[in-house]
């Protein structure tokens, strides 16, 4: 496509109308993309779990830039890497600084050790280290290898966590028969409480969810996950692996599935019923759709019509792409930071020919997309929301940070927020706004 932004010629193939755009490569050198480093993919998987306790193995800097992951702040240690420890190294510092976190949290069941750039520069053996530490303290101390500099992007980071979480956590909780109409959630953050939402209607087909990987994991259920009868993906970029490696090891057959939207809830709880031998568990199904639709129908005629442009993280592109079609709504154009191809195919799959699928955008082709479109909500990561609101679009910040989004009550949720968000008078005095209002 022609934009009216200076554009490299390589960035080209990174926006498709048609089919699917490059994906999965490094940034070109001189775009400053939205992107986050390979350490914080590791963080977006691994923080949430709570009785492990995470050691950031670099600069202090790298520590505060990973605290946060999801807009929450998780606690890490850090060991404070400074020239000093780069020049003559940092082995000593590294093992102490386990030491001093063991005693100052001694209720910790792991401790999870990220490297970063200055780490992975310095090249010690962080899994030996770590190892000794293991020996010493009786608690497993765990290498998660992910300097920012070591891939693509966080996708990679996501892969790093994958491998930490199958070599020293998962299936370590001894044998066992599957556990009886239980499932494990992969790639599921319970954010606003999404989790336990999907946890709700999960419990109406008698499913009761062992592990969701990892927002609500612990050391414990990571161990027992493996007794899992199914797997269920809902997040591709980060559960994909996961499931696929899990089936390999132990077995377990795995569905891609998304609660976003009516359709896909409704389509997700069709497949686990089916899978378990119970169709008959989900027969109501049709109520609750119906009373979602009632629910959400005051803000869907507001909707209907409007324009809409979604710039992802990852995985979420497709299902949410469909949630916003069952609001009424046109997707004008639709990306993310670092999907991969499975993740453009589903997008695509979900909005037919002719949208825009764009890969690894930068913040001024983003204000080209929103000049050149008009959409009238941008839906993004917090990094767009200032361009957007000085353009005056609206703007929905994903993930979200008011109320859940997944299962019936979510869709209603979304439909009253785009709803508020694009009728709020304020875009009224906004000169020039793409947004009509
Ligand atoms: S890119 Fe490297 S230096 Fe920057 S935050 Fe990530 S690990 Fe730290």
């Amino acid at each position: 496509m022609e934009l009216s932004v200076d554009m490299l010629p390589e960035r080209r193939q990174h926006m498709q109308r048609v089919g699917l755009p490059a994906c999965n490569r490094p940034t070109i050198p001189g775009v400053v993309s939205q992107r986050a480093c390979v350490l914080y993919g590791a963080r977006w998987m691994l923080a949430a779990i709570k009785d492990a306790l995470h050691l950031i193995h670099g600069p202090v800097g790298c520590a505060y830039y990973s605290e946060t992951v999801r807009k929450k702040r998780y606690e890490v240690f850090s060991t404070a890497l400074d020239e000093k420890d780069i020049i003559f190294g940092a082995g000593a510092k590294l093992a102490a600084a386990i030491r001093e976190g063991v005693r100052l949290r001694p209720a910790a069941t792991a401790v999870f050790v990220y490297t970063t750039c200055a780490a992975g520069l310095i090249g010690e053996d962080v899994t030996a280290i770590c190892r000794q530490a293991e020996a010493n303290l009786g608690v497993p101390v765990v290498p998660v290898n992910c300097p920012g500099f070591c891939g693509v992007s966080q996708g990679d980071g996501h892969e790093a966590a994958v491998v930490a979480l199958l070599e020293h956590f998962i299936g370590r909780g001894g044998d066992g028969p599957p556990l009886a109409k239980s499932v494990n959630i992969l790639g599921e953050y319970d954010i606003q409480g999404d989790l336990k939402e999907i946890e709700r209607l999960l419990q109406r087909l008698g499913v009761e969810v062992l592990c969701a990987v990892s927002g609500r994991a612990t050391v414990a259920g990571l161990a027992r996950a493996h007794r899992a009868g199914l797997n269920l993906v809902h997040c591709g970029r980060t559960g994909r692996r996961l499931a696929l490696e899990m089936e390999e090891r132990f077995g377990i057959p795995w569905r891609k599935v998304s609660f976003f939207g009516l359709a896909e809830t409704a389509a997700a709880l069709r497949t686990i019923a089916d899978f378990f031998h119970c169709p008959e568990k989900a027969i109501w199904l049709e109520e609750e759709i119906e009373s979602a639709r009632e629910k959400a129908s005051p803000y869907l005629e507001r909707l209907a019509g409007k324009r809409v442009g979604l710039f992802f993280g990852a995985s979420r592109m497709g299902s949410m792409a469909r949630a916003f079609r069952e609001l009424g709504m046109e997707v004008v154009f639709c990306g993310s930071q670092f999907g991969c191809r499975e993740d453009y195919a589903e997008s695509r799959s979900r909005l037919g020919r002719e949208t825009l699928l764009v890969d690894d955008a930068h913040e001024r082709e983003l204000e080209e997309f929103l000049h050149r479109y008009r959409p009238h909500l941008l839906v993004g990561g917090s990094r767009e929301q200032y361009m957007a609101h000085k353009l005056g679009v609206p703007f929905l910040v994903f993930p979200q940070e008011t109320a859940p989004y997944a299962g019936f009550n979510g869709f209603v949720n979304l439909a009253r927020e785009v709803a508020t968000f694009i009728g709020a008078p304020v875009w009224r005095l906004a000169a020039g706004s793409p947004a009509p209002g």
